[in-house]
């Protein structure tokens, strides 16, 4: 997820690829290493935990690593501990494949069974180790050379990588592959570069080569020939680089936040892909949580801050609709405070993207002095609140960078419907065809959310309506008051602008006397015994002048008739409509944000990590 870069030249390659890896430290990562070739000399490797500084400082600023061919990575760790060990590159025992990786291999316990099989041995905890030691297998069985033994290994590995692989026996090149991550080649006269994105080698080039899915390259000093996984010759034509350097980074986008908001959908699949078997079943082996545990449980209580409250919040609906236990949420820095009451089948549920926000991590340790079961969905492997819950469900986002979550935020909710539907499944409250069902509608996740995202251009248009507006109301319903929850967080974040999230019953208990002509009110209507009721307090609005905006499924149309403006999501199972309605939400606030030229990746008095109670 983090970055790759490669030099194959006539200059020492070591200084170049520690340049390069400057140049991509923005997107995130823990741990650093360099793998350079001098000849026909074997392989050397440097790694080091922590900021790229520590590797500079191993490698003399790379001075200490002699030769002109070489791969660097950035490691953001999804499968182990940030350490030195886990730190790419990494190697096939002899040394015979040496080799980084960004992306997720998904089908790697299968993969390290089958290689135990065969004699191979683990030193690490990564799935990067098991694709190197697969394509060492793949080598030395069929002798097919450095392109077969990828394509074979490409054949049986599932998830998303980029790779770049060195070969003993070829040491005057870089073997690259990819799927479903970035990875571009630059060449330079005599030089060929590569990396996973485009600031690393701006300097260098700006007629670089996109290497297709599933597609292998081989890059000698200054060529670059293509493969398709059937090993067949793939023509290419350079593609030429207009964005600036600071535009690269952003992949072309404007903003990390418009980015990350479109990288919600390979989020969500990645955070599917990690629990879903391919018979499409929920295995929470990972997580350490038995079927024995999950029948246990007499109530849960959900513990966040901010946007992982508003998950929990759904959470709550969720769980209690499916499952039939008792939850709570609560923020938490007030369950601290409290002095809850928690009964020793109690299981306290965490949420928080960094894994280190201070009250977060406080609740944890008050539960677990209190002797109950705790489970902490984070985004950032070996943090804190990872560390020390008694389970751990990583949700597969990558780094975020932007300020205001939206990929974590995504990523959060399917791990709560993933929980749920297991919890449901193995309490016998549905049945195994149910959940079966409702499996196979969560895949259908993402291309839902793609397709709102192709519709930006009709929220952009009514950002710009509404970017003079004082103060905005949220309303909804369940799951739907949810949603409304974190749009209205949303906009406060970014746009600045007051608004309010309001349980849509509420809003006539008080509320309702702010609202004046022209006050926009936001509706979110996706639960269907929910729609008229949320319909009427709509019209309630209208008729003391508000604007209205509705939320709603496609298929709603009668709802054109109360509201001045409409949104429609793609149809989904009930409870997952908060993960399609939040997206045009999103989309508002960040639109609002852009339109009024405020700072929209770090808004004002805000930090991505809150480590201060
Ligand atoms: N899954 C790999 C690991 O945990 C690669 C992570 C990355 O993309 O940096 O080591």
């Amino acid at each position: 997820m983090c970055g790759i870069v490669g030099f194959n030249g006539y200059r020492q390659a070591a200084p170049i690829l520690l340049e390069g890896l400057s140049k991509l430290e923005y997107r995130g990562y823990d741990s650093a290493g360099l793998a350079v070739r001098n000849g026909t000399a074997d392989v050397e490797l440097v790694k080091a935990k922590g900021r790229l500084r520590a590797l500079y400082e191993k490698t003399n600023g790379g001075m200490a690593m002699e030769g002109t061919l070489g791969i660097g990575h950035t490691r953001w760790a999804t499968h182990g501990e940030p350490s030195e060990t886990n730190a790419h590159p990494h190697c096939s025992d002899d040394r015979n494949v040496v080799a980084v990786h960004n992306g997720i291999i998904e089908n790697y316990k299968e993969l390290q069974e089958k290689l135990l099989r065969n004699g191979y041995r683990f030193y690490s905890q990564t799935d990067t180790e098991v694709a190197v030691k697969l394509i060492d297998y793949y080598f030395k069985k069929y002798k097919g050379g450095p392109v077969d033994a990828i394509a074979r290994a490409m054949m049986r590995i599932r998830g998303s990588y980029a790779l770049a692989v060195l070969f003993k026996d070829c040491p005057d090149e870089i073997y690259v592959a990819r799927k479903d991550s970035p990875m571009v080649i630059g060449l330079a006269g005599d030089e060929t570069y590569m990396a996973s994105d485009v600031p690393a080698i701006l300097k260098y080039t700006r007629s670089v080569y996109y290497i297709g899915n599933r597609e292998i390259a081989r890059l000698g000093k200054g060529t670059a020939e293509f493969f398709n996984i059937d090993r067949e010759p793939v023509e290419k034509e350079p593609t030429e680089i207009k964005w600036d350097a600071e535009a690269a980074e952003k992949g072309g986008f404007e903003h990390f936040m418009i980015k990350e908001i479109h990288e919600q959908p390979k989020a969500v699949r990645d955070t599917i892909n990690s629990a879903v078997t391919e018979e499409g079943t929920i295995d929470l082996s990972a997580l350490q949580f038995t079927d024995e545990m999950i029948r246990n449980i007499s109530n849960i209580q959900i513990v966040a801050c901010g946007s992982a409250y508003h998950v929990g919040v759904a959470g709550q609906y969720v769980f209690e609709d499916l499952c039939r236990i008792p939850v709570r949420v609560e923020l938490a820095s007030e369950f601290r405070y409290r002095n809850p009451i928690l009964d020793p089948d109690t299981l306290v549920i965490i949420i928080s993207q960094s894994g280190e926000t201070a009250d977060s991590l406080a609740a944890l340790r008050e539960a677990k002095e209190r002797g109950v079961r705790t489970l902490g969905i984070v985004n950032v492997i070996g943090s804190s609140i990872a560390r020390e819950a008694d389970h751990v469900f990583y949700t597969m986002a990558g780094p975020e960078i932007a300020v205001a979550t939206t990929k974590a935020y995504s990523a959060q909710l399917i791990c709560i419907y993933l929980l749920a539907i297991r919890f449901a499944a193995v309490r016998g409250n549905i049945t195994e065809e149910k959940a079966a069902e409702m499996i196979a509608e969560l895949r259908t996740l993402p291309d839902k959310i793609e397709r709102i995202l192709e519709d930006k251009e009709r929220i952009q248009w009514f950002a710009a309506k509404f970017s003079t507006a004082r103060d905005i109301f949220f309303i909804g319903r369940g799951i739907d008051y949810a949603i409304t929850l974190e749009g209205s967080l949303k906009m406060k974040e970014v746009s600045y602008i007051h608004s309010e999230a309001y349980a849509a019953g509420e809003l006539k208990h008080g509320t309702i006397s702010l609202v004046e002509d022209g006050t926009l009110v936001i509706g979110s209507l996706t639960q269907k015994e929910l729609y008229e009721k949320t319909l009427s307090n709509m019209v309630e609005c209208k008729s003391r002048g508000a604007y209205l905006m509705g939320l709603t499924n496609y298929g709603n149309y009668s709802i054109e008739d109360t509201a001045d403006f409409t949104v429609y999501i793609p149809r989904t199972d009930p409870h997952y409509t908060t993960s399609l309605a939040v997206i045009p939400l999103q989309l508002l606030g960040y639109y609002l944000s852009v339109t009024k030229g405020l700072n929209v990746d770090k808004p004002r008095n805000l930090a991505k990590s809150v480590t201060v109670e």
